[in-house]
């Protein structure tokens, strides 16, 4: 018989045995373990408003949303409540055969929000699932035209540097070598569009002679291949985990004409820029487009519980009815699909939007950021510095004159997050671009603190390199 070794388990849990347990116990997402466990660890017990607090009792500003999710602050009493009344109801029920109350609510509520033409809502739990399944939708619906000849229509077309999730599906669509290039042999092929990274123009341009080149690009690519493409996947307005990406007006609307013209799906991978983060509800409004398949996730829950939703034209949905013989159905789920739980915190997410006009209230706000970045172009290595809305990139640069990265080596990104969280703000780069994606909700005086910190951050790391 084993018996429970005593000496293993920990006699009490406070801050000191959390922090050990975390370095022994788990493997983080996106962290070189080695690195992690070699430095300080922060584990977080609560949050209010636009504030995290540690289990030394140390406060911070979440200057990422919690990694992009938080929407109205943390430990908001109307969601709270209702996660709290549907618990009392029921917590999980199968949408497999089955319906559920909050589940139905929300999708005639995301229906109504949405981009017209978006009419069905099919339910999953990350924003990576919510890819998979427009990828599927979108192959399936070619394979299931009645002119055989559109069968052909197997192949997608997305961007450089586009980010849709980690499963393999997903990865497959996205074009970020660092996180992708090693899965290559398990990966479908898709066609890649240079995306309009105009710092860094993909095409070799100047700033002021662009004449749009990248899409041309993206013209000659999707005209040449148009009979074998189911669909192009977009980030709209802004590539998130490219580094802020920030697309030149029209852009958007320029691919939705060509996608229209060519007879190819449009999926616009709203995941990250969905729920205000933009400026808008989501990010499609800005240039008027309705997308044939749409991704949802991050934000759809106001940050509290996982949830995504892809909602598909009557068009699609309907490509998919007929007798159950003719196997036509979508065959896919997940345990969890349409949680009450979460189409609950879902829908009072929502009713907050609404009651307190979030999206009005955010425009003063994203022009006092604006304001507010315009002197980071002043300090030392700063290359550029992108916004969208509630979305900043500010992109570190050993030359300025020839914009020449730092060594990765040297983890500039890293350091000035490190600096920033000494200051009491939470902040994490991607590379050497720092990332505030500030939640909707903070105040005027935390947004001056988030830039302020993160500017003094970016200053004492830099100060560093230089003696
Ligand atoms: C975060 C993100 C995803 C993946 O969402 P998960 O919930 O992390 O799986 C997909 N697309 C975009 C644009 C994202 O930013």
């Amino acid at each position: 018989m084993q018996s429970i070794d005593l000496e293993k388990i920990p006699a009490n849990t406070g801050c000191e045995d959390l922090q050990e347990l975390d370095k022994r116990y788990l493997w983080h997402p996106f962290t070189q373990m080695r690195e992690y466990c070699r430095e300080d660890n922060l584990i977080i017990e609560r949050g209010e408003g636009s504030y995290l607090f540690d289990t030394q009792g140390r406060k911070y500003l979440d200057g990422i949303s919690s990694l992009w999710v938080t929407v109205h602050g943390h430990n908001r009493k109307e969601i709270n409540e209702a996660i709290r009344s549907q618990a009392e109801q029921v917590s999980h029920s199968t949408l497999l055969g089955l319906s559920n109350v909050p589940a139905t609510r929300l999708a005639k509520e995301l229906v109504r929000i949405t981009p017209e033409g978006l009419s069905r809502v099919f339910y999953s739990d990350s924003g990576a699932t919510s890819v998979e399944i427009a990828l599927k939708m979108a192959f399936q619906y070619w394979q299931q035209q009645p002119d055989t000849r559109k069968r052909g229509k197997q192949r997608f077309l997305t961007f450089s540097g586009a980010y849709h999730g980690d499963t393999i599906g997903s990865v497959s669509l996205g074009g970020m070598d660092l996180f992708h290039s090693l899965y290559r042999p398990l990966l479908f092929q898709s066609l890649k569009a240079p995306a309009p990274y105009c710092y860094r123009c993909p095409m070799g341009r100047e700033a002021g002679e662009c004449g749009f080149a990248c899409l041309e690009e993206f013209d000659r690519l999707i005209s040449a291949h148009k009979d074998e493409l189911a669909a192009v996947v977009i980030e709209p307005l802004v590539q998130g985990a490219a580094g802020i990406i920030t697309a030149p007006p029209g852009y958007l609307r320029a691919v939705r004409e060509r996608c229209t013209e060519c007879d190819v799906l449009l999926i616009a991978d709203e995941v990250a820029v969905g729920f205000g983060r933009t400026g808008s509800l989501f990010a499609c409004e800005q240039e008027g487009v309705s997308p044939d398949l749409m991704c949802l996730a991050k934000g759809i829950t106001g940050g509290y519980l996982p949830l995504a939703a892809t909602l598909a034209t009557e068009k699609i949905y309907e490509a998919f009815l007929g007798e159950y013989s003719e196997y036509k159905t979508f065959f896919h789920g997940h345990s969890y699909t349409g949680n009450p739980l979460a189409c609950a915190a879902a829908l009072a997410n929502l009713e907050i939007f609404e009651r307190d006009c979030v999206i009005e209230g955010l425009q003063g706000k994203i022009e006092r950021l604006r304001q507010g970045l315009e002197h980071f172009h002043a300090l030392p290595h700063v290359g550029d510095v992108r916004q969208r809305g509630f979305m900043i990139g500010i992109e570190l640069v050993k030359d300025k004159a020839t914009k020449e990265p730092f060594a990765p080596a040297l983890r500039m990104g890293h350091r000035v997050i490190l600096e920033a969280r000494r200051r009491g703000v939470i902040l994490r780069p991607l590379g050497d671009v720092l990332v505030l994606m500030p939640i909707l909700g903070m105040s005027d005086s935390e947004l001056d603190q988030l830039l302020q910190v993160t500017y003094e951050s970016i200053g004492a790391v830099m100060s560093e390199m230089t003696v």
